[in-house]
């Protein structure tokens, strides 16, 4: 496995390879990212991943900072999982301008990008899908997704790419953006990886006392009631958004400190608009807070597969 560090490294390295699946990420890696790899490599005889956390995408108050960077023993899974080439650049190489300009503080008090920071010098926008859902709550997040997933398929030019459907918008954000730039790159998508009680793997479950894990449980919960009840006929999205709202607040009437809902939305899996009756392919989304930590998940509902497991 070879690790790069420099834009022009990684671009010496990768001219090596022949058909390359790359698997984007954060770093933190879990079983979700390996199982990523895990479909990369049967879709490409070589598989790259980068490693990288993205300041553009992290809002002014969010966890930039504190986001865990485990370098080794990211490296040692991706050894393990068979990868051939790793990036992982410094904020430095990925954004010289900024970093020279802007005195770029990774250790800023507010835990992410100053606030005064000016928006990112290219910006690659999709506009309609990225206002919605998490695009409401995090308002520059997408625009700092598209722009250093662009470079990195223009830096690594990968033949294809596998993301995460619990990433949904994310997803879908991304595949609109390789097919409006006719860029010629396969995005695979990769189911949601669970723990054993049905939590999504996430890098940021770690920040979850004991606690509070407990609580986060009651987010896959009420997204498996709605997936029961859709199976079961259940085409009415208020029924189904009412059936996760209520799963989650139910340790609120136990006593317990609440989840705190920034949204549950049931919208088509393409347009990401707002569904009432169930006959396309629809996403019920979730985000919720669980003490300090912002976890997401959700669930596709299909109306022409049936019912598994
Ligand atoms: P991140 O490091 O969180 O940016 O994630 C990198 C990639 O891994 C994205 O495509 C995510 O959607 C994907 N991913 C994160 N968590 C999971 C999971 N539990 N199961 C499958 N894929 C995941």
């Amino acid at each position: 496995m070879i690790v790069t560090q420099t834009i022009s490294d990684c671009r010496l390295e990768r001219r090596k390879l022949g058909k390359l699946a790359l698997v984007p990420t954060m770093g933190a890696l879990h079983e979700g990212h390996v199982s990523l790899m895990a479909t990369a490599k049967k879709h490409a005889e070589h598989v790259a991943v980068s490693i990288f956390v993205n300041p553009t995408q992290f809002g002014p108050r969010e966890d930039f900072s504190k986001y865990p960077r485990p370098i080794e023993a990211d490296l040692a899974k991706c050894q393990a999982a068979g990868v051939d080439l790793v990036f992982n650049p410094s904020a430095e190489e990925m954004y010289p301008a900024r970093s020279k300009n802007l005195g770029f503080r990774t250790q800023d008090k507010s835990g992410g990008v100053p606030p005064e920071s000016p928006p990112p010098e290219i910006m690659v926008d999709m506009p309609t899908l990225a206002s919605v859902l998490e695009g409401r709550f995090r308002p520059t997040h997408f625009r700092g997704v598209c722009q250093v997933v662009a470079k990195l398929f223009n830096i690594i030019q990968p033949d294809v790419a596998c993301f995460g459907q619990k990433d949904f918008q994310q997803l879908r954000i991304i595949t609109a953006m390789v097919e409006a730039l006719n860029w010629p790159i396969e995005i695979v998508p990769c189911p949601t990886l669970r723990d054993p009680d049905g939590l999504a793997k996430s890098s940021r479950n770690q920040f979850l006392s004991l606690e509070e894990r407990q609580r986060a449980l009651a987010i896959s919960r009420g997204l498996l009631n709605a997936e029961k009840e859709f199976f079961q006929g259940v085409k009415q999205t208020n029924r189904l958004v009412t059936l996760v709202q209520n799963t989650m607040l139910e340790g609120t009437m136990q006593g317990k400190v609440p989840l705190l809902i920034d949204y549950v939305a049931a919208v088509d899996a393409l347009t990401l608009k707002s569904v009432d009756q169930i006959t396309t392919p629809t996403v019920i989304a979730v985000a919720a807070r669980v003490g300090a930590t912002r976890l997401i998940d959700n669930v596709l509902l299909d109306p022409t597969k049936k019912a598994h497991g």
